[in-house]
């Protein structure tokens, strides 16, 4: 199985490189946020709950996250492989996908961090805010509390992952098929 972490701070490129990489190499993409946002729009309780926390940008509880990754992999049993997008976001998220992916007989085959600079994520936020309409990228102190959170309690997840000798770098600024061919040929070679 190709299981990858597809990392990097809000704004990054996680979705859409995601989008371009589930094609070629047949994998199931698992974005938290995107599970979230659909919770929202059927006003679940779930939902309702996280929303009060996402309209601020601070994370939901880990257990929130977990319990839908958990029910997924459940649901994919039989994919290639999977792209987290969002997830993990904490170390104990991170110790529970082990976890899960070990109970699976599998494991995390790399993780790919987007790197991109706080005045791109930002510019970049703003833009796609006024095309999708979310919320949370709309606001530029909420945009803020989300670089925060994740430099805060995200970014750290390069040291756990790079202990595994599975951290990998990509330069996010560029044009989509760009940062796309570099993504591959670290993925080509795992
Ligand atoms: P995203 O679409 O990944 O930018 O996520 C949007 C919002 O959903 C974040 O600002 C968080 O409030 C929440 N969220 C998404 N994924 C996670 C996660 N793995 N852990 C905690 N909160 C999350």
């Amino acid at each position: 199985m190709l299981n990858l972490v597809l990392f990097g701070p809000p704004g990054a490129g996680k979705g859409t490189q995601s989008e371009m990489l589930i094609k070629t190499h047949n994998l199931v993409h698992l974005s938290t946020g995107d599970i979230l946002r659909k919770e929202i729009t059927n006003k679940t309780k779930l939902g309702l709950e996280a929303k009060k926390l996402m309209d601020q940008g601070i994370l939901v509880p880990d257990n929130v996250v977990i319990g839908m990754i958990d029910s997924q992999l459940e649901n994919n049993i039989k994919s290639n492989g999977f792209i987290f997008d969002g997830f993990p976001r904490t170390k104990e998220q991170a110790l529970a996908l082990d976890k899960l992916l070990l109970k699976k007989n599998t494991a995390i085959s790399a993780m790919i961090s987007l790197k991109v600079d706080d005045q791109e994520l930002i510019k970049r936020l703003l833009e796609r805010g006024e095309i999708s309409g979310r919320s949370d990228d709309q606001n530029e102190e909420i945009i803020s509390n989300r670089i925060s959170e994740y430099n805060k309690k995200t970014a750290p997840l390069k040291l756990f992952y790079n202990n595994q000798q599975k951290l990998y770098e990509v330069n996010g600024l560029g044009t989509i098929n760009d940062i796309t061919m570099k993504v591959n040929t670290v993925i080509n070679k795992l």
